[in-house]
């Protein structure tokens, strides 16, 4: 058993009282620096059963094996695991940071535009391992600015390791620490439907679907798997879960290519498209990959783009990229080859 991949129920199997799980979750998840050491004793914890503890349980070998701060404050953090690396973002605001996590090593999907998919696959992370990047990224984030939100849109496709991924949700949500709410985690996915059903059963943080075209020829073209999981069922069944979870929101991540997604016509039927959907539209500009063709659209056309959108009564953010300058913006995760 891993210390950081714990939850409190677990916790409180190990240690025989739930007020003993609930102090040592508390110190196990609590603000700290990252340290592979475990202390002899925790507050709250009766020293034999933390013992108990200590001789059950490994801490996770994770540690930072390089880092890179961009000019706008973002980090990116290279994490050397088991057997690979997975690269984390820490993106600060002006009054919350965001935690980018990784969940797989590499990636099982293809998506053209993606340097993650030009790795290959390596293998899943488990929830330890993913939960250790937020607490290794979050002691970083700066005093005015700690980190409030967690997103899995790192490397891999969460919902091809999704018993992990919840395991992974459940810690970072769970009281008393590390307590994020459940509108401050996102899961992305590129669309892959078992997996996103049974997230949407089982969780109750919110989605994010990468969408990328207004129509299925536009997605197969730039995400091969959609031949399997065409958009109607992608969107059908965010539009079921709003009769579930009337406050769920969700995110409709839109990456916009330049002469390949971004018209105005594509604006319409993604307006059209998303009628019933209780989500929030985000357009991003493509960061561009060394060797691949494609460019990110021009500003006027992404304004353009949200011009229509807006009036056609969507929520819609135009998403300008951070830390482009380290290789840490969307889909530009793939150091181990790259270089930080
Ligand atoms: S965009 Fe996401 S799902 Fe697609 S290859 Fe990259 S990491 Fe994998």
């Amino acid at each position: 058993m891993r210390l950081t991949g714990l939850t409190v129920r677990a916790l409180e199997e190990l240690l025989d009282s739930r007020t003993r799980a609930l102090a040592a979750a508390k110190w196990i998840y609590g603000p700290r620096a990252w340290s592979q050491e475990l202390p002899t004793t925790v507050p709250g914890v009766a020293a034999a059963a933390w013992q108990t503890l200590r001789t059950r349980c490994t801490v996770t070998e994770v540690r930072i094996a390089d880092q890179a701060t961009a000019s706008d404050g973002t980090i990116k953090f290279l994490i050397a695991v088991e057997g690979g690396a997975v690269e984390s973002v820490m993106i600060p605001t002006a009054r919350r940071s965001t935690i980018c996590v990784s969940s797989q090593i590499g990636c099982t999907r293809s998506c053209v535009f993606c340097a993650t998919a030009t790795l290959g696959f390596g293998r899943n992370l488990r929830a330890d391992e993913i939960v250790a990047q937020f607490l290794i990224a979050r002691a970083t984030a700066p005093a005015h600015s700690p980190a409030k939100n967690v997103v899995f849109m790192g490397m891999g496709e969460p919902m091809d390791n999704l018993d992990e991924v919840l395991t992974a949700v459940e810690i970072l949500t769970q009281s008393p620490a590390p307590q994020l709410g459940q509108t401050q985690v996102t899961v992305s996915t590129s669309g892959v439907l078992p997996g996103m059903k049974r997230f949407l059963a089982e969780a109750r943080c919110s989605l994010a679907l990468s969408l990328n075209g207004s129509t299925d020829a536009q997605r197969l073209a730039l995400m091969p798997q959609t031949k399997t999981w065409p958009i109607e069922a992608l969107l059908g069944l965010l539009r079921d879960d709003r009769a579930r979870h009337p406050n769920r929101v969700h995110f409709i991540e839109y990456v916009m290519f330049d002469g390949i997604n971004d018209t105005d016509a594509d604006a319409a039927r993604v307006v059209e498209l998303l009628r019933g959907v209780n989500a929030r539209l985000n357009l991003i500009p493509h960061n561009a990959i060394a060797g691949s063709p494609l460019r990110a659209s021009p500003r006027e056309r992404i304004e353009g783009f949200h011009r229509v959108a807006a009036a056609g009564g969507l929520r819609t953010m135009i998403r300008w990229p951070r830390g482009q300058d380290i290789a840490a913006a969307c889909g530009q995760l793939a150091q181990i080859r790259s270089g930080l």
